[in-house]
């Protein structure tokens, strides 16, 4: 994992991307939460913790750089709100209804990146999005059905 100031700086330098203190610190941010899949929200409301200056706007600006430049993926899984993924190997999302959780899944996809479908379309993105109850809830839900009928 990138965690260390100087190689974040290394990625930004090498997309063209000029290495400010707010674009690392967004990217750092990234690199470290990559379980969370966060919304520009999520970013903001943590990093207005160390840096008052920054905007809203500045973190939703600098996401969409990233993602242009592939650094980060985003996802849409939630139908309301982008959801940005450090993780940018192909993968595919379990989204849970209970806690909002956004889970990384591994599963065999019978189509694959660069394969040409049917009609010679070429595939350049998968994005396969479950959504269920999660293993937790499904545990708490369990365990307060045995507290409501001991
Ligand atoms: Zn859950
Ligand atoms: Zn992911």
């Amino acid at each position: 994992m990138i965690t260390n100031m100087k190689s974040l700086k290394i990625i930004l330098e090498k997309e063209g991307i000029k290495p400010t203190y707010q674009r690392l610190k967004i990217l750092e941010y990234m690199s470290r939460n990559t379980v969370n899949h966060p919304t520009v929200e999520m970013i903001y409301e943590r990093l207005l913790k160390d840096i008052p200056t920054i905007s809203m706007t500045t973190v939703y600006n600098t996401l969409s750089a990233f993602l242009e430049k592939g650094l980060v993926g985003a996802i849409t899984i939630t139908g309301t709100e982008m959801r940005y993924d450090f993780n940018t190997a192909s993968h595919h999302h379990f989204l849970c209804k209970q806690c909002g959780r956004i889970i990384d899944i591994e599963v065999t996809c019978p189509f694959s990146e660069g394969k040409k479908l049917q009609h010679g379309h070429r595939v350049e993105e998968i994005h396969g999005y479950f959504k269920g109850i999660c293993k937790d809830c499904l545990k708490d839900m369990k365990n307060s059905v045995k507290e409501s009928n001991p």
